[in-house]
């Protein structure tokens, strides 16, 4: 069957909220969409097709990719073609597409970390699967401690200047090498946009670490990754560990996770959550968004409702005091740390 035309909703840009990166001219989606789980070879190009509408149609303009996810390696991006080639692409100057390089990719010494030869070969590898002339924004998706960071950060340099991103994204570099990095691109003209990092309820790294204050100290806008912790903050493992979940495929997210403190943890969140009108993955986003250093959460999903109430967390940004207190008091024992 031919899939009907996709036209966008008119009023797509009436309900989010948009926030600058650092100090750019770019403002994205406080809610961003990350296709690293069920958007490649494992999902139907049906759901994929409408988790990717629904977002688009309510204000998500922003897509966040890498060369690896799916989680077969490559898929995600060439779903993502897929869509480009169905429905996107009258849309391309209103979407902010972002992917990355920097863990293995293919077999041999070029396919993994952050060498000129990797980085270059892996970009053009990713806009040939996306269908896309170039990226938004091209990240170096870790820190190689055995290449010089001159060598990573030139080859962002010249990755723009040839046009195939227009920006350049760091993620999960140690604090003194994001400041190296950061330091390094602004000097040639092509600051860091986005800094992107695991940050939630249950995972505070990056606020002792200083990233987040480095990120606002150098004009770069600090993203958050799994604002959800893959799922631990919703109501997904309240009761269990559904059939269909990540925690059931045990690779990325363990079902030893889930110790009596974890559900004491979630639970005690939940019922505070509730008691703001609120599911559990809306206060996690919310209290995200709470933060206006932090420019945007990039969330995950399996299916359309869960982006739909994920994006009733922007209804609802405002703490008391007595809510953050009860919040860092409840998680405080299982704080997990991403270093
Ligand atoms: P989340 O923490 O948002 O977890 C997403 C998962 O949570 C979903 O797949 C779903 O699990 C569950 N979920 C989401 N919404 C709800 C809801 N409302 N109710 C119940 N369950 C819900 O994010 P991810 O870990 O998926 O990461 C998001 C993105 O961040 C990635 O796609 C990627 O773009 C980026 N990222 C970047 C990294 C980096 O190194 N730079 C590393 C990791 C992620 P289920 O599938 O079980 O239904």
């Amino acid at each position: 069957m031919i899939a009907p035309v996709y036209s966008a909703n008119d009023g797509r840009y009436n309900s989010m909220l948009y926030r600058r990166c650092g100090r750019s001219g770019v403002q994205i989606p406080v809610v961003a969409l990350g296709l690293w789980h069920n958007f490649g070879s494992h999902s139907t190009m049906e759901n994929v097709r409408a988790m990717a509408h629904y977002a688009f149609d309510n204000g998500i303009c922003h897509f966040d990719l890498a060369n690896n996810y799916g989680p077969e390696y490559g898929t995600a991006e060439e779903n993502f073609g897929r869509l480009m080639e169905s429905s996107f692409r009258p849309y391309r100057d209103e979407l902010l597409i972002s992917t990355k390089a920097g863990w293995d990719m293919w077999p041999g010494p070029y396919g993994n970390f952050g060498s000129r030869k990797y980085l270059m070969a892996s970009l053009d590898q990713s806009l040939r699967r996306m269908k896309l002339d170039y990226v938004d924004v091209f990240y170096s998706h870790r820190y190689d401690p055995n290449t010089p960071i001159e060598e990573t950060m030139q080859a962002l340099v010249d990755i723009v200047k040839q046009g195939k991103a227009l920006y350049v994204g760091l993620s999960r570099y140690p604090a003194d090498k994001a400041r190296e990095a950061f330091d390094y691109l602004a000097a040639r003209d092509v600051p860091c946009l986005l800094y992107q990092d695991r940050y939630n309820i249950i995972d505070r790294t990056p606020r002792s670490t200083g990233l987040i204050d480095l990120c606002e100290e150098k004009g770069t806008g600090f993203i958050s990754f799994s604002p959800l912790q893959q799922g631990l903050l919703t109501n997904r493992y309240l009761n269990g560990i559904p059939a269909d979940s990540r925690m059931a495929k045990a690779r990325f997210l363990k079902p030893e996770m889930l110790t009596p403190e974890m559900m004491k943890a979630i639970t005690s969140l939940n019922t505070l959550a509730g008691e703001r009108g609120q599911t559990l993955a809306e206060m996690a986003l919310s209290w995200l968004i709470h933060d206006k250093r932090v420019v945007s959460v990039i969330i995950g999903a399996s299916s359309v409702a869960q982006i739909a109430d994920n994006l009733k967390a922007v209804e609802n940004v405002s703490f008391t005091d007595e809510e953050i207190k009860l919040i860092e008091e409840y998680s405080s024992p299982v704080q997990m740390h991403n270093l």
